[in-house]
């Protein structure tokens, strides 16, 4: 062990890698993290709203106030490590679809916990009506977005960083450390997203990932910079003539094919109540790395405690990183006990396990 140049390399720097390394970093461990560097990823395509009310049923995200006291600390930290700018406060406008929907608020809205999301005043109107019609109503809340490729691009000029797409077969090796390719460590994590279905050590672990369809558009006329949300949702991005509308969730078809029809979806909804003409520059997909349950998973491999696993990001990652990726690092570096919904060991049967592979 006394060789080992790292003390851990991750593997994959999407949201978890990225946020993981960063953690482990600053708790004064020695990170590598190797990525396959591909151009479309669940990560950078990701709109990186994080948004407290949500869904049709517009209930409060699980855990949110904790999540989002995490994420708040830890993304402008790393705004100042990197002197980069990523991290905005947003305001984000949900407007109605049906009156199942108004009914679920009323019955909500009052409730102190969703009162200190709101804006006091609300806007009135709550949308231009040159823009488009807000006509059942909705509300107004305090939002924030991530963006999220300016974060993994300003976080990989400062973390040790080695483009590599790492076959476990073939490049790991484990014995009184760890080989990863040309490298030592003493700890391997797999932070690969969807990708870790495939992983041959993590093959138990449950997946319901879903595919999300999602364009970038110009507005023909100023829109202001906040999210709406109506079935779809319009997210800014830097360039403030270009939105990204999204999303689709597909469970059968998981690969990054842009689908014709998830597009037409996308649009017939936007014009449903969006008036402003738009063109569209780019339709990308990713895979969401949904866990069943929609839990975050970490921890170690019962069969081989220099491999780690972190994912589960699901559709909330800007939200979740930060919170679990310390959990993870408190776990690794200070033996604080996970949770035990959060420990990936419950899903690996030690039995049923591939081997680990023997030292070369
Ligand atoms: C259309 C869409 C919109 C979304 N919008 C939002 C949003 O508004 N807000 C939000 O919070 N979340 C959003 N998400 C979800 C968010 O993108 C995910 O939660 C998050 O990106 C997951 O991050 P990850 O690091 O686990 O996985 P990934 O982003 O998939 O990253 C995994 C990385 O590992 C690399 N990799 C995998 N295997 C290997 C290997 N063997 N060797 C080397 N490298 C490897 C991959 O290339 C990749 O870079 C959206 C997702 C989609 C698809």
């Amino acid at each position: 062990m006394a060789d080992a140049a790292w003390d851990v390399i991750i593997v994959g720097q999407g949201l978890a890698g990225t946020t993981l390394a960063w953690f482990l970093r600053a708790a004064g461990k020695q990170v590598l993290v190797v990525d396959a560097d591909e151009p479309v990823t669940s990560s950078k395509i990701a709109a990186g709203l994080i948004t407290p009310i949500t869904g049709q049923r517009l209930v409060k995200s699980r855990n949110y106030d904790e999540l989002m006291a995490a994420a708040g600390r830890f993304f402008t930290w790393t705004e100042r490590q990197t002197g980069r700018t990523f991290f905005h406060d947003r305001i984000a406008l949900r407007l109605f679809r049906s009156q199942a929907e108004r009914q679920n608020w009323s019955e909500r809205r009052g409730r102190p916990d969703y009162q200190a999301h709101l804006l006091t005043p609300q806007p009135a109107p709550l949308l231009d009506a040159e823009l488009g019609d807000a006509g059942a109503g909705g509300f107004a809340m305090h939002a924030a977005q991530l963006d999220v490729p300016a974060y993994l691009e300003a976080s990989r000029a400062v973390l040790a960083f080695e483009p590599m797409n790492l076959d476990w077969q073939r490049d790991v090796a484990f014995g009184s450390g760890v080989r990863v390719g040309r490298h030592q460590s003493r700890l391997v994590i797999s932070c690969e997203g969807y990708a870790a279905a495939r992983n041959p050590y993590f093959s138990s672990v449950p997946f319901n990932a879903a595919k999300g369809d999602i364009l970038s558009v110009r507005f023909h006329r100023s829109v202001p910079a906040q999210s709406l949300h109506r079935g779809i949702w319009l997210a800014p991005t830097a360039d403030p003539d270009i939105f990204s509308v999204g999303s689709t969730y597909d469970w059968k078809r998981l690969d990054r094919q842009p689908d014709p029809a998830a597009r037409r979806e996308i649009e017939r909804r936007l014009k449903e109540f969006f008036h402003v003409p738009y063109t569209v520059l780019e339709h990308r997909a990713a895979v969401r790395p949904i866990l069943s349950e929609s839990k975050v998973l970490a921890g170690l491999h019962p069969g081989e405690k220099r491999l780690g696993f972190f994912n589960g990001l699901g559709s909330k990652g800007a939200l979740q990183a930060p919170y679990y990726a310390r959990c993870f690092t408190d776990f690794l570096v200070r033996q604080t006990p996970l949770p035990e919904a959060v420990d990936v060991a419950r899903h690996i049967d030690r039995g049923c396990a591939p081997p680990i592979l023997p030292t070369r």
